[in-house]
């Protein structure tokens, strides 16, 4: 008879559903703790039944704060979260945390972008400025010896607005948004590409020390 394999308990949580995230955190990691399986020992919010986080808050830092803290209680963990989203030049920053649902429908990514472009239809490719943002949060829970410690790092992609979407890749604006020295928009990057300057993989990057720290 083989030997019963019993997964190493989970470490970290990422407070996110969306798988592609947290394959992105896992890479990042990989050997970067010693001793930490991040294939079984990072796992998600889903994973770690762990309820949904209602953004309440005004900023990015904020909101990912609100999302790490939420499941680092609620999981006894140390647990990670980022909030992301477009900043605008010419509209101050705007839609920044309301990008999701900047047409009315959250998470409705082809209407959130066509009002981008009608919105800005007059502005001069001089003045169409704007970046991808994102806070990355760490809360390190009384539990494992947090102290209730907390961490925010940032992370910017900055570029121009396209006229028209191009690309099939990506999500959300990643079709109107061209990289500063690139001349592909972000949605005809391959995913490595477009990890190794986004400014989530920025804002994670940033953290590593941080997560480093509290896993040792
Ligand atoms: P979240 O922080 O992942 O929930 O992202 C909020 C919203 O910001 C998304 O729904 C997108 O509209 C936008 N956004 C954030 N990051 C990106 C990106 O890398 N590419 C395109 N859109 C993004």
């Amino acid at each position: 008879m083989s030997e019963a394999v019993t997964a190493a308990a989970p470490r970290l949580v990422l407070a996110t559903h969306n798988k592609g995230k947290l394959r992105e955190l896992r890479e990042l990691l990989r050997g970067q703790v010693p001793g930490l399986d991040v294939d079984t020992q990072v796992i998600d919010a889903a994973a770690a039944g762990a309820p949904d986080v209602a953004e309440t808050g005004v900023t990015f830092a904020e909101n990912s704060l609100l999302k790490a803290r939420a499941v680092a209680e609620a999981t006894g963990l140390v647990a990670i979260a980022d909030d992301s989203g477009l900043a605008v030049d010419v509209l101050g920053g705007a839609p920044g945390i309301f990008s999701a649902r900047w047409s009315g429908r959250h998470g409705d990514d082809a209407a959130n972008l066509q009002l981008l472009l009608a919105q800005l239809s007059d502005v001069p490719d001089a003045h169409r400025g704007a970046a991808f943002v994102c806070a990355a949060a760490l809360a390190v829970p009384d539990a494992v010896g947090g102290d209730g410690r907390e961490v925010v790092e940032y992370g910017q992609l900055e570029g121009t607005l396209l006229r028209e979407p191009r690309g099939g890749g990506g999500f959300g604006y990643d079709p109107v948004l061209q990289p500063q020295g690139l001349d592909r928009s972000c949605a005809e990057l391959s995913s490595e590409e477009k990890n190794a300057i986004s400014h989530r993989g920025k804002a994670f990057r940033a953290l590593l020390p941080a997560i480093v720290d509290a896993l040792r």
